[in-house]
């Protein structure tokens, strides 16, 4: 194995046992590992500090895994990590109400670069770094060991695979192909999902709690669900009893699995209107037609995909929720999500007040949304956290 000097005086992010090291903080490479390989970090005196993923490619050259020196890192070591991330989940699926939730989250469970999503019987991969490449042997079998799946489908499509010099892939990896359409439950809502060709994995399941909760607020009332997506708030709130419920989203395959998606739980179709268009023109549109609504979910993609982009992100999310404010009827319902990282719950609160402001608004947060356990948040990677939400009573 080869050794990896770190440079003197950058041991406390080593220590605090934060998994990333950024290329500028390493000294010399002792030899020359492969991108993927398996390295041993040491300090300027030639302590022991963990070891981690080798990637000359990446600004974080090395992603760390381990800081006990006397534990083996071998295959045993990441079929135990992967054993323990998915019996951690196990409570989630076993009433049957849901049989789809994130079995892996990178480095969240201790596997950077590994992202396992289960859809009933077929797993979709998404495989982020050189060095959970390098161990997909092992992992596959130890989750076809565990799961036994009928299909393992790697949809490592994802734009940061580009910065671990990795190509994009959307194929089988072991089993069989999935249907076009896979049938997932998720709180006894059917979802017909389309794993090779829908977003991301095929379905954004960190919404699984948020949809729940806000749909409670939903029996009888008008809603407008925007950025629906394949229908998780929109379902929630038909299934709850709405009065009705519109959809907004700008992907017509979108639409279209929503549509299906209201078939398959033979909801009332009559409750429901959808509109493919871009939700900003959407919303000004509405507003100019004089309509109101008492329930309204905003769930953009995300507007920050760096702390860089933050001040621009930020006037983005103002300027969509004073929208979204001034469709409301007195009293009205916020439910209001960002999915950037670089955006807190307390930046996203002072973006709330602003556009409260703006819109000429009164506004009470009522309700904390956050990312669901599936998708926990390591205590010593903080950036892990990226999911936040409020729901907000409008005046
Ligand atoms: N709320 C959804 C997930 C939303 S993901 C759920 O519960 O499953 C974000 C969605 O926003 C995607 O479906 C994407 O197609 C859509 N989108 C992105 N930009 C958009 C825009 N400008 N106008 C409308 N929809 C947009």
């Amino acid at each position: 194995m080869v050794d990896v000097i770190l440079k003197k005086g950058k041991e406390k992010a080593v220590l605090q046992r934060h998994p990333w090291l950024f290329s500028g903080a390493i000294e010399r490479v002792k030899g020359k590992p492969a991108n993927g390989d398996i390295v041993k970090l040491l300090n300027d005196k030639g302590d022991f500090m963990a070891y981690g993923f080798y990637n000359d490619q990446s600004r974080v050259a090395l992603r760390l895994l381990e800081w006990d020196e006397s534990v083996g890192i071998e295959e045993n070591w990441f079929r135990k990590k992967v054993a323990v991330a998915v019996s951690s989940r196990s409570h989630l699926l076993e009433n049957g109400a849901t049989n789809t939730c994130r079995l892996i989250f990178s480095e969240a469970d201790y596997l950077p670069g590994l992202i396992v999503d289960k859809y009933a019987d077929f797993l979709a991969v998404q495989v982020l770094t050189s060095g959970i490449e390098k161990m997909m042997p092992v992992i596959i079998d130890e989750l076809q060991k565990l799961l036994k799946p009928k299909g393992i489908f790697d949809k490592s499509d994802a734009s940061s695979r580009s910065h671990e010099g990795l190509e994009t892939i959307n194929q089988v990896l072991a089993g069989a192909h999935p249907p076009e359409i896979v049938k997932v439950m998720e709180n006894n809502i059917a979802y017909g999902i389309n794993i090779a060709e829908g977003q991301k994995s095929g379905f954004y399941c960190d919404q699984r709690d948020n949809r729940h909760i806000t749909a409670m607020h939903a029996k009888g009332k008008k809603v407008l669900d925007c950025f629906s997506y394949t229908g998780g708030f929109t379902l929630n709130c038909l299934k709850n009893g709405a009065a009705s419920v519109t959809s907004v989203d700008s992907s017509a395959l979108a639409i279209e699995t929503l549509k299906g998606n209201v078939k398959l739980n033979n909801l009332d179709a009559s409750k429901h209107t959808v509109i493919q268009s871009d939700v900003n023109k959407q919303l000004r549109a509405l507003r100019e037609q004089g309509e109101k609504f008492d329930v309204l979910v905003l769930d953009p993609p995300k507007y920050a995909p760096s702390r860089s982009a933050l001040a621009k992100a930020s006037r983005a999310y103002k300027d969509l929720n004073r929208l979204g404010m001034l469709l409301l009827n007195n009293g009205g319902l916020l439910a209001t999500f960002s999915c950037s990282g670089a955006m807190d719950i307390d930046t996203f609160k002072q973006v709330l007040a602003w556009a409260a402001l703006d819109a000429g608004k009164e506004v009470q947060f009522i309700y904390q949304f956050c990312q669901p356990e599936d998708h926990p948040v390591r205590a010593s990677f903080p950036e892990g956290e990226y999911l936040k939400g409020l729901l907000c009573r409008v005046y």
